[in-house]
């Protein structure tokens, strides 16, 4: 199903097979796409850190997973916007990891009301070090492989509408457009075409592959030899959508869903 001449190794394994994971000590670094029905949460692992894309989903990865992989490392969590499916367990991972970081993002320039905002605050993270405790060239390998292509609200914000505004990362060849609507994605492909098509190997379908965000601008410059994960359930939500799969169909785009194959690791 995939093309051979990526550099890279897929394990699939059920939720019951989930003990057969490839343990953290195997690889130097790799993605862990959790399955957690819809919702994100996505973990890069490397020997030193843990960067998790958002921490939501209807349940939680398998916790001793999680901290055989992360335990005692410095775990950082980048969210893409702040809605429930993207940030449910934000305050477990504070739990199960004793030093966790946000990713440089700046939230308090949203104007997003209290409730929001007693949101954002249970979510305030323990660093007992720090990002910038990292050494320099993970720090330094970590920023210039991160794309902020949304880092500032534009003027189609609005603060009951969560989806309304994503930061878009872009960490390893992984593509992370959260769930970018459709006008948007159209903004930030445009700005960013080359940097899509040539360095994308895996991307998270937006917004678990809705039909609302589809956008053509972007399918144009995904490369036929990457692969896009999405993370949906489609009895309960639909997703994702027939206007989706025949947009991926389209633009013979291969992808894999976590309802059918649970976690998916990518060992780079
Ligand atoms: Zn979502």
């Amino acid at each position: 199903m995939f093309n051979k001449h990526l550099n890279l190794m897929i394990f699939i394994c059920s939720m019951h097979l989930s003990i057969n994971l490839k343990n953290n000590n195997s690889y130097q670094s790799q993605f862990l796409v959790w399955n957690i029905g819809q919702g994100q949460w996505v973990t890069y692992i490397k020997p030193s850190h843990c960067v998790h894309f958002d921490v939501g989903g209807e349940w939680l990865p398998p916790t001793k997973k999680l901290t055989s992989f992360c335990g005692g490392k410095t775990n950082i969590i980048a969210l893409s916007h702040i809605d429930k499916d993207h940030i449910r367990f934000s305050s477990k991972v504070k739990t199960l990891f004793l030093n966790t970081c946000f990713m440089e993002q700046d939230f308090s320039v949203l104007n997003i009301g209290p409730k929001k905002q007693r949101q954002i605050n249970k979510l305030k993270p323990h660093c007992q070090s720090n990002i910038n405790d990292l050494n320099m060239s993970s720090k330094k390998k970590l920023k210039q492989n991160l794309l902020k292509t949304l880092n500032k609200p534009t003027s189609e914000y609005s603060p009951k509408k969560a989806n309304s505004w994503n930061q878009v990362f872009l960490h390893n060849g992984f593509l992370f457009p959260g769930d970018s609507t459709k006008k948007s994605t159209s903004k930030w492909t445009s700005k960013n075409k080359a940097l899509i098509s040539s360095k994308t190997n895996w991307a998270m379908a937006i917004h678990h592959g809705s039909h609302t965000n589809i956008s053509q601008a972007y399918w144009k410059q995904l490369n036929p030899n990457m692969s896009l994960f999405v993370s949906s359930r489609k009895n309960r939500y639909g997703h994702p959508h027939k206007k989706w799969t025949q947009s991926a169909k389209k633009h013979h785009i291969n992808y894999l869903r976590t309802e059918d194959w649970g976690h998916i690791q990518v060992l780079l």
